[in-house]
């Protein structure tokens, strides 16, 4: 089906670059004519399904069928739970209003002076994209008004319902008008914050696109065993010996993050931090390097985890587990995106056997646990699996035949072959 029959008006379609958006993916087929009926939906779809652009381009449509209002007044309001994820919705509400006449979009987040986002809002704006607690400064500081705002869009939605946020959710819904069209998009909608979903939800659309044969994230995964104090040697060993080129590795706090990146910088490694602590300008910077290929590895905490769209990356490796199995599918989703491959790389030490079973068993994956020469774990904490030694290989998954089967400990020519093959991808 293509883009023409979603009732879409001309300028959008035009902005469409038949290069990056040849067809809509599924998630768009089912959630644009839903948006622009204006019913609520909750959408769940894979991280790189498209899920942007399949509330974006209604939501511009929406707004071109409304009078135009003097003064302006805030017809959308899209929330999301990161400084960055707040960069990419603007960047692409724009690139797809290009054609639109004098459309205003403000994108508003924390860690970074508020006044010229006070002087950006002179005169209101049609589309917010923001950060909770930043638009709630904004309110206080009277820069806003939420009193005429129509859809509300909740992106990375069940990290917004969640705990960290729900304070400052609950605040921001206070001022929004009660008849209201809510839009709830997020891969994961873990079974806490659905009920929190249906209170916010009037007789919602539920689109639940499940990966397709073909079109599903072509995701290989990997466990390597490892003594926690060798991960970060393990780490530097695997990024020169694979030829990765760019590695997103997922630490658990900002402390690590620091110290690894300054171990590996110290091993001739580009590598930099990316962790709430930093100022707005560096992480801005340090996703710039990453994503221009300038920066080959970022150590990052799950602040990196959801909604980020670097086109491209390889591999994720988690360094340390993610907390729960939700927080695996957001990080591992940011590689194998756009139809690329990619590799995630799960680092698993004796004491968080455990942990890592527990997330297997949520995902209803099975992945066998592998020992790189060298890094041999002095404790045998999981008899149940095999450990058997295999080489990584960035594009190896168990049936490729450049990566060698699961299980099978590569010989001589295996190991040439690879050799000869470019690194990286
Ligand atoms: P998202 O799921 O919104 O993070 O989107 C992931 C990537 O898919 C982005 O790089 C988009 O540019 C791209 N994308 C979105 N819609 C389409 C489409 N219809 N066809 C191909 N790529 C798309």
């Amino acid at each position: 089906m293509p883009f023409s029959t979603l009732g879409l008006r001309p300028e959008l379609l035009k902005a469409l670059k038949p290069q990056d958006y040849p067809a809509p993916t599924p998630i768009q087929t089912l959630a644009i004519p839903a948006v622009l009926q204006g019913i609520d939906v909750q959408a769940s779809a894979q991280t790189g399904s498209g899920k942007t652009a399949a509330y974006v381009l209604p939501l511009l449509e929406l707004i071109m069928r409304l009078p135009r209002t003097a003064p302006r007044r805030v017809h959308s309001l899209v929330l999301v739970p990161t400084r960055e994820l707040a960069v990419q919705v603007g960047d692409t509400l724009r690139s797809l209003a290009v054609h639109l006449p004098a459309l205003k979009i403000t994108v508003v987040f924390g860690g970074v002076s508020v006044n010229p986002q006070m002087m950006g809002l002179r005169g209101s704006a049609d589309v917010v994209v923001a950060t909770p607690g930043r638009l709630l400064d904004l309110v206080d500081k009277n820069a806003l008004s939420l009193s005429a705002v129509q859809t509300l869009v909740l992106d990375e939605a069940d990290k917004l319902l969640d705990l960290g946020f729900q304070d400052e959710l609950q605040a921001i819904l206070k001022l929004l008008p009660a008849r209201r069209q809510n839009l709830l998009f997020s891969a994961t909608f873990p079974p806490a914050v659905q009920s929190l979903a249906d209170a916010l939800l009037t007789d919602p659309l539920r689109v639940d696109v499940l990966p397709q044969i073909g079109t599903a994230p072509d995701i290989a995964q990997r466990a390597i065993s490892v003594e926690a104090p060798q991960r970060t040697q393990l780490l530097r060993h695997l990024f020169q010996s694979q030829g990765w080129k760019r590695v997103l590795v997922f630490a658990a706090t900002q402390h690590a993050c620091q110290i690894i990146a300054a171990k590996l910088r110290k091993a001739g490694i580009n590598a930099e931090p990316f962790h709430g602590q930093l100022g707005q300008g560096k992480r801005s910077q340090v996703l710039a390097d990453f994503k221009a290929s300038r920066l080959k590895v970022v150590i990052a905490t799950d602040v990196a985890a959801r909604g980020l769209d670097i086109s491209e990356l390889p591999v994720v490796v988690n360094f340390d587990l993610p907390r729960s199995a939700v927080d695996y599918t957001h990080r591992i989703g940011r590689t194998g995106r756009a139809g690329h491959s990619g590799l995630a790389v799960s680092f698993v030490s004796p004491d968080t056997e455990a942990h890592w079973r527990l997330i297997e068993k949520r995902q209803n994956i099975s992945v066998p646990r592998e020992i790189e020469a060298g890094f041999e774990p002095q404790t045998v904490s999981n008899p149940a699996h095999p450990q058997p030694k295999s080489l990584l290989h960035p594009q190896g998954t168990a049936h490729d035949p450049r990566g060698g089967i699961k299980g099978k400990r590569p010989n001589k020519k295996d190991k040439l072959r690879m050799a000869q093959q470019p690194s990286g991808q």
